[in-house]
């Protein structure tokens, strides 16, 4: 059940990031489970939203029910996916698409119709490939020869989609380079800039609201400069959740296009009612936390809710549209407040 005063209540459908936001490493977040249940039991979309475009949507789906939340293949929706629907409305369906990426880039393509020549798994001829268009994702597999294959059908002037240009991926061994540096790299041999499908830009969260079919469908995120900006361009409303890799001044730093209209500690957010920002006598309130800037200092006082503080500070912080000289301190505080809470021994 939803409580009748939940945030959940404002919205018609859910646009829901998964890495940081459902699972964090191998672990689904704390629940994250009871909480989809409930929206979902009410009628409410649920949607499954992702940059990675390497798995097929039903890898994702499995993934998903294997920890607890039952999903299937539509309720996910991937970069790569958005980005063969763009490149239907493009070209023609039937037309030679060159695949550059893991298995879910090709499969997204032959879903939308097209005929694929997978540029890892496939021999190119000695004439070279001739398609129409180009789809680049990420997969482990990508090498110097598919990129090679991509820049020769980028550089003749095809249409060109990037599933997705994040920079780096974080894998055990450490920051390993991302779609987008794979992207840069056809981009500085072809001197051309592709079109991107997956978040900050706004095609896979737009495809995602139009597949949801809600009127008001909330983004619910835990990267400020991937969910919360693709929101905002997609001018959709988003909950920023700090179960993933934001912290406090993160958001205190965030430009104007990166802040999220509301923010929760984890999903568990949407079962509470909304926050609300109150402004008086200087200080910035919300429920039972305070924000005061005083001087050039940031003065907190959490009232027994982290994720309050942190909302206030951080309107407190924007509204003086400069950083308090105790910032880095303050926020770091309220970051080990926010731990300990989201830590699941603790109560809450
Ligand atoms: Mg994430």
């Amino acid at each position: 059940m939803i409580p009748s005063d939940a945030l959940a209540l404002d919205y018609d459908s859910f646009l829901v990031d998964l890495d940081g936001v459902v699972y964090v490493g191998p672990e689904a977040v704390p629940g994250a489970a009871d909480t989809l249940a409930a929206i979902g039991a009410s009628g409410r979309r649920i949607t499954f939203v992702t940059n990675n475009a390497s798995r097929a949507p039903d890898d994702v789906a499995a993934h998903l029910t294997d920890l607890g939340i039952p999903a299937g293949a539509g309720d996910v929706l991937t970069s790569a996916q958005a980005g063969a629907a763009m490149l239907a409305r493009e070209i023609p369906t039937g037309c030679q698409v060159l695949a550059v990426g893991g298995p879910g880039v090709a499969a997204a393509l032959t879903a939308e119709g097209f005929s694929v020549i997978d540029a890892v798994t496939q021999p190119m001829t000695d004439r070279g490939d001739d398609v129409a268009a180009v789809l680049q994702g990420f997969g482990q597999e990508v090498g110097w020869r598919a990129l090679a294959r991509a820049a020769f059908a980028v550089g003749r002037g095809v249409p060109w989609v990037a599933t997705n240009t994040d920079l780096t991926i974080p894998v055990s061994g450490g920051i390993a380079p991302g779609n987008g540096t794979l992207v840069a790299a056809v981009s500085t041999a072809t001197g051309r800039v592709p079109e991107v499908a997956g978040k900050p830009f706004p095609p896979l969260l737009l495809k995602a609201a139009e597949v949801s079919g809600g009127l008001r469908p909330l983004v619910v995120g835990d990267r400020l400069d991937t969910d919360i900006e693709g929101a905002a361009n997609a001018k959709i409303a988003s909950l920023l959740v700090l179960s993933g890799v934001t912290r406090c001044l993160d958001l205190w730093r965030a430009p104007m296009t990166q802040r999220p209209d509301t923010v929760a500690l984890d999903l568990r957010g949407l079962l509470d009612p909304p926050r609300h920002i109150h402004r008086e006598d200087g200080a910035v309130r919300c429920g039972l936390a305070t924000a005061t800037i005083r001087g050039n200092l940031l003065d907190v006082t959490e009232g027994e809710d982290p994720v309050g503080a942190v909302w206030a500070a951080a309107h407190a912080v924007w509204d003086a549209a400069a950083e308090p000289d105790n910032a880095i301190e303050a926020a770091a505080r309220l970051d080990r407040s926010i731990s300990e809470t989201l830590d699941p021994d603790t109560d809450r």
